[in-house]
């Protein structure tokens, strides 16, 4: 499948057509960026690492059941997706207090919640990405009501998945952001799911292998992105 004309391009990914008008190509970059694009850098070969990543969870939950715009990993940095039109909606899931949540509620990271917190964010990076509750989904028409039922029951089954597939590898999963989109079949997940997007912490230390260690310029950022790597492909 070759790469026809590109468009879109993001902070971490490019998106080009191809022959198939139902199917994109996604192409990981090494470019980081974070605080709404206010901080910008390159963590080496994270493109490579978060095409492999994505991959193999995108695997993982379509033998689970879950629907996802995966179809094949073409090649070091590239993934054969299914074309979607994405729900501008934004989707959190936090098993941990940390981050934003951390902040808003003054209580420290680290803290375990006692209950599973759905949290949903309108998806502009001209207004930062603002919260938004259900009526706004509906009154906006971001979503329906039925499409925002299917986000709910489907951000509870990925979660439930990938706490059990990545506590086996060793990774507590504090928080992820997940999107979705349409096509003619319904509802699929799309976009990635790697470091970038998930806070992971060590199981046994509670160390950060995410994105954070770039936010906070806490060092050994390629190394933890090549531990998730090695302990999520490799098994
Ligand atoms: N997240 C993301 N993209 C965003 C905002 C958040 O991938 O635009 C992820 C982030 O990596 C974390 C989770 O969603 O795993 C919750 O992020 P939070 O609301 O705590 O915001 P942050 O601390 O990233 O500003």
């Amino acid at each position: 499948m070759q790469k026809r004309e590109k468009i879109y391009e993001g902070k971490a990914k490019i998106i080009y057509t191809t022959d198939d008008a139902d199917l994109l190509i996604q192409y990981f970059k090494d470019d980081a960026s974070a605080f709404d694009g206010k901080k910008k850098g390159s963590i080496r070969e994270k493109g490579i690492l978060n095409n492999g990543i994505s991959s193999r969870i995108f695997l993982y939950l379509e033998e689970q059941g879950i629907k996802t715009h995966f179809i094949k990993k073409l090649s070091d940095r590239e993934m054969l997706v299914r074309n979607l039109k994405i729900i501008p909606v934004e989707v959190v899931v936090r098993n941990v207090i940390a981050g934003s949540l951390s902040k808003r509620m003054g209580i420290a990271e680290g803290a375990p919640l006692k209950d599973t917190i759905l949290e949903f964010y309108y998806k502009s990076d001209e207004l930062g990405d603002p919260m938004l509750n259900e009526d706004h989904i509906r009154v906006f028409e971001l979503a329906t009501k039925e499409e925002v039922e299917i986000l709910k029951d489907q951000a509870q089954k990925i979660n439930d998945l990938l706490l059990a597939f990545l506590s086996e590898r060793g990774i507590r999963l504090i928080d992820f952001k997940l999107e979705f989109g349409t096509n003619k079949d319904g509802i699929f997940l799309g976009d990635e799911i790697t470091p970038d997007g998930c806070r992971l912490w060590d199981k046994e230390t509670n160390e950060k292998m995410d994105k954070d260690r770039f936010r906070r310029d806490l060092g050994k950022i390629e190394e933890s992105y090549q531990e998730v790597s090695r302990r999520i492909c490799e098994s």
